[in-house]
């Protein structure tokens, strides 16, 4: 297995975690707040706005080099700028918006967070620790439409998009969490919600995340996941950006797939596969597909024979994931034969293949679980 970085990493965000530390943060709902979210917008953005309120342009670098490298939290500590200017950005900005409702540490160095959000929705996003990587998988919405039948995030629908300034907070809070000295190194859009459904958003925010002036990660080491929505999948490969693409495709035939990924009965199979072709055309980035092995549903043998089949012939890898238990929901994790015989199935159908082992039986939760838990409460 190579051991070079592959968005399954940071997968872990569904493999939940042992927990070793869960702390709450107060609930106390915060006063409503006008002012302009600062994170939301880029550095263009932020540099008309001053030069619109009388300011020199070069005081955007300064403020988002305070924010996005240093780390500060308010406008106050952004001691080279005049305090006039602190005072008057501090009137019309905020930087931080959301509040940290919970956050669970694990012994193997991921940081799973609950992010409460200004209108009280909630999201989880996750930092991974993995030698010299500091990965962190990050959501797109609040809940989820796409009503995968095994997946958390989705058992009550979506509430709504989330902002470029929410997407990109999370990625903020998450770097907060690292030593002075350590710096992110890879994004996943892997957590709660379609990221395709938040196309515009999601773009935005990755903007920030991989500008100089933002937080500097190369687009090779960001990675969007989909269900596989082929508009948006065309409209990604258009924006032109290099980012690596994960399909969920979970179903190596068309019967199958619509039952456990309702959408997938509107768009079908073939169409989503064309779609990922050309994004891989498009972009020359080594596509993914994810399937996440559910026991005595999408395991067995003649399963993985027709995967095979699919997937032979394409530039991709394969990233099998053993389900991850939800609370409430019928499926099992397969047994440890079934899913030894189902990669050797693949390996031996030429599919370059990566399986995810499941963490152990301290895990406490699946994606999406720790805001279900809490809401439970
Ligand atoms: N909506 C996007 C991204 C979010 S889900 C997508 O579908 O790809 C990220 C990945 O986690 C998907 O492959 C999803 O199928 C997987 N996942 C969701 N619930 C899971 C569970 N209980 N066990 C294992 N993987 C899960």
């Amino acid at each position: 297995m190579s051991s070079a970085w592959s968005p399954f990493t940071a997968l872990l965000v569904c493999v939940n975690l042992p927990v070793i530390q869960s702390e709450s943060a107060s609930s106390s709902a915060p006063a409503r707040d006008d002012r302009t979210h600062l994170l939301d917008l880029s550095l263009a953005e932020f540099q008309t706005w001053l030069t619109e309120h009388g300011q020199p342009k070069f005081r955007a670098k300064q403020v988002f080099g305070w924010i996005y490298e240093k780390r500060v939290r308010d406008f106050d500590a952004m001691s080279d700028l005049p305090k006039t200017l602190r005072e008057q950005l501090a009137k019309e900005f905020v930087i931080y918006r959301s509040q940290e409702a919970a956050v669970q540490t694990s012994r193997d160095g991921t940081d799973k967070l609950l992010v409460g959000l200004a209108d009280g929705g909630e999201v989880e996003c996750v930092l991974l620790r993995d030698g010299h990587r500091r990965s962190i998988c990050v959501s797109s919405q609040v809940g989820c439409a796409m009503g995968c039948v095994f997946c958390a995030s989705g058992l009550d629908g979506v509430d709504r998009n989330l902002t470029r300034g929410e997407i990109v907070e999370q990625m903020l809070r998450l770097q907060a969490r690292l030593e002075p000295g350590e710096r992110l190194s890879h994004i996943v859009m892997m957590g709660m919600g379609e990221p395709l459904a938040n196309l515009d958003r999601v773009l935005g925010a990755l903007e920030t995340a991989r500008s100089a002036e933002g937080l500097g990660i190369s687009p090779r080491r960001i990675t969007i996941s989909t269900v596989g929505l082929p508009p948006a999948i065309d409209r990604l490969a258009k924006n032109g950006v290099p980012y690596n693409l994960a399909v969920s495709l979970h179903a190596p035939n068309e019967e199958l797939r619509s039952q456990l990924v309702p959408v997938n009965e509107k768009i079908g199979i073939d169409a989503v596969l064309a779609a990922a072709d050309r994004y891989f055309d498009a972009s020359g980035r080594r596509l993914t597909f994810e399937y996440v092995l559910l026991g005595g549903v999408n395991d067995a043998p003649e399963h993985a024979r027709e995967l095979a089949q699919l997937l032979r012939h394409r530039t991709v890898l394969l990233n099998v994931i053993p389900y991850n238990p939800v609370e409430g929901l019928p499926y099992v994790t397969p047994s440890k034969r079934s899913i030894a015989e189902f990669r050797q199935i693949l390996e031996s159908g030429g599919v370059n293949v990566m399986f995810r082992q499941r963490k152990g039986d301290e895990i406490d939760a699946a994606c999406g679980q720790l805001r279900r838990n809490r809401n439970a409460k």
